[in-house]
């Protein structure tokens, strides 16, 4: 993303955009604490992730600079800053607001939504395998295997 942009790119309508669709509602009672961003499992592994950044981005109006971003992409829904957030601003749903107005106004293709939803589906399966390695359903090797062979046949059906 952009750090630097003139105001004359600024769409001030942008957070009342956000805000009108059901779970931005409470968007402009962001006071920018972080709390988001420092409890993100995202953020943790990959610092280019910045809810409160976000956050502000879209209450400065930078409508083209979120929207055609790649890092709305980069959130998997665990609902951590919806749980932690004091003011309740629910960055989850946030989150699906823009996505769901980045496909509605033509910022992403449908390619790298089917690529999106493959990851996601594919992001569970192992999760499923390790979760059941540690409740002992199947052995720590057989684990192993399951996401290797995993990984290796997403890899190959993504050409
Ligand atoms: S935790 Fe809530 S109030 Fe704090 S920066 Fe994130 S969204 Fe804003
Ligand atoms: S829901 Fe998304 S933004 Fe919120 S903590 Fe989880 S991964 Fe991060």
């Amino acid at each position: 993303m952009k750090d630097k942009i003139s105001s004359d790119e600024l769409d001030k309508n942008f957070k009342y955009e956000v805000g009108a669709q059901p779970g931005g509602e409470n968007i402009k009672k962001c006071f920018s604490c972080g709390t988001c961003t420092a409890g993100c499992p995202v953020s943790e592994v990959d610092e280019e992730f910045n809810p409160r950044k976000i956050i502000r981005m879209v209450l400065l109006g930078m409508k083209k600079e979120v929207l055609s971003s790649k890092v709305i992409w980069y959130c998997c829904s665990c609902y951590t800053c919806y749980a932690q957030c004091p003011q309740n601003v629910k960055f989850t749903d946030i989150m699906a607001v823009l996505r769901y107005l980045a496909i509605k106004e033509g910022h992403v293709r449908k390619d790298f939504l089917d690529k999106v939803y493959n990851i996601d589906n594919l992001a569970q399966k192992i999760r499923l395998d390790i979760i059941k390695c540690l409740t002992k359903e199947q052995p720590v090797d057989k684990a192993g295997e399951n996401i290797t062979a995993k990984v290796k046949e997403f890899i190959k059906s993504q050409g």
